[in-house]
């Protein structure tokens, strides 16, 4: 069931940001990597469409993410969905910066 995401919430300690809405409200982008020896599948999560689906107050703890997120290589290989392992970044590459971003996309058009 798809859940409403705005507002988000107010984040005062951006360190302290532990669900799905804090972590879009702060910037923060979470990447999913597959620990099976070999395959290192790994991609980045979109978090507006996670939070659309489990909500902004769900939590980003890999123990709350682990259940909704398996490796498709492996599982077609038959392997454990077990080895998921979630990494949080902080909004510093360039382009996390939205002004760039947006300047990027206008010049693209
Ligand atoms: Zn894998």
């Amino acid at each position: 069931m798809l859940q409403t995401i705005f507002p988000l919430p107010s984040v005062e300690d951006p360190d302290a940001a532990s669900t799905l809405g804090e972590y879009i409200a702060v910037g923060y982008q979470v990447r999913a990597r597959c620990t099976h020896a070999g395959c290192n599948h790994n991609v980045n999560l979109n978090l507006v469409v996670v939070a659309r689906y489990l909500g902004t107050g769900h939590g980003t703890k890999s123990e709350d993410l682990e259940p909704y997120f398996y490796c498709p290589s492996c599982r077609e290989s038959g392997l454990a969905d077990d080895n998921i392992v979630f990494t949080r970044y902080a909004p510093t590459a360039p382009s996390c910066n939205i002004s760039h971003r947006w300047v990027a996309d206008r010049s693209a058009a």
